[in-house]
């Protein structure tokens, strides 16, 4: 019988495969659209995400919807997603065990998803996903291909906030997946310049 996302999604409700579903309100799945060109993979749920069951939907995910909307993206474009699917206790980085036990998950996530590109969010995303030989401040910006999936690391929201300084480095690796989107016909082309939002969403 065919897997289909509804029993992506039960699997998911239903993982006990690694410590964080102890704790966990809710699994954290996606937010966007099933189907995307682009995903963006963060790091874990926090605790808005973990009470509403929704990936980047606190301080940090509105800053990244801010960045998102002034570039024109709607949610159809993307699908916002994690390295792990339950929230680490006291936000904690997930642990090298947990992030192998749910790959399996963000694996048969991404067959759904069907993304062209990658945009990993911060340096945990960038460590669990690839191997990295370089840290992240060294690479962010930077095109990957690998298995036929074009793939940016990029600093994650979060650590925008903290980093008011560094947001125009994050605004202008944004603009670099909107430009390779409309360059390989994902999304149409933008009619004004985008301008960097001050705010933090
Ligand atoms: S984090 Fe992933 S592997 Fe661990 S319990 Fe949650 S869904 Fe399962």
């Amino acid at each position: 019988m065919e897997y289909t996302w509804p029993d992506f999604v039960t699997e998911c409700n239903q993982c006990e495969n690694c410590e964080l579903a102890r704790s966990r309100k809710n699994v954290v799945i996606y937010r966007g659209s099933i189907e995307a060109p682009v995903m963006f993979v963060g790091e874990g749920p926090g605790a808005s995400e973990d009470e509403q069951g929704q990936p980047f939907v606190g301080q940090a995910g509105r800053l990244l919807s801010l960045l998102l909307d002034a570039y024109g993206f709607t949610p159809k474009d993307y699908h916002i997603c994690n390295i792990v699917k339950c929230r680490p206790p006291e936000n904690r980085v997930p642990t090298k065990e947990e992030a192998r036990a749910c790959m399996p998950l963000l694996a048969k996530q991404i067959r759904f998803a069907k993304p062209k590109i990658i945009v990993l969010l911060g340096s945990t995303a960038y460590k669990y996903f690839l191997t990295p030989q370089e840290p992240i401040s060294k690479a962010r910006g930077i095109w990957i291909e690998k298995s036929k999936f074009l793939i940016m690391p990029t600093f994650h929201p979060a650590f925008i906030l903290r980093n008011n300084n560094q947001r125009i480095l994050l605004w202008r690796d944004i603009g670099l997946v909107r430009s390779k989107m409309e360059e390989l016909d994902l999304i149409s082309p933008l009619h004004n310049e985008p301008e960097m939002p001050s705010g933090r969403g």
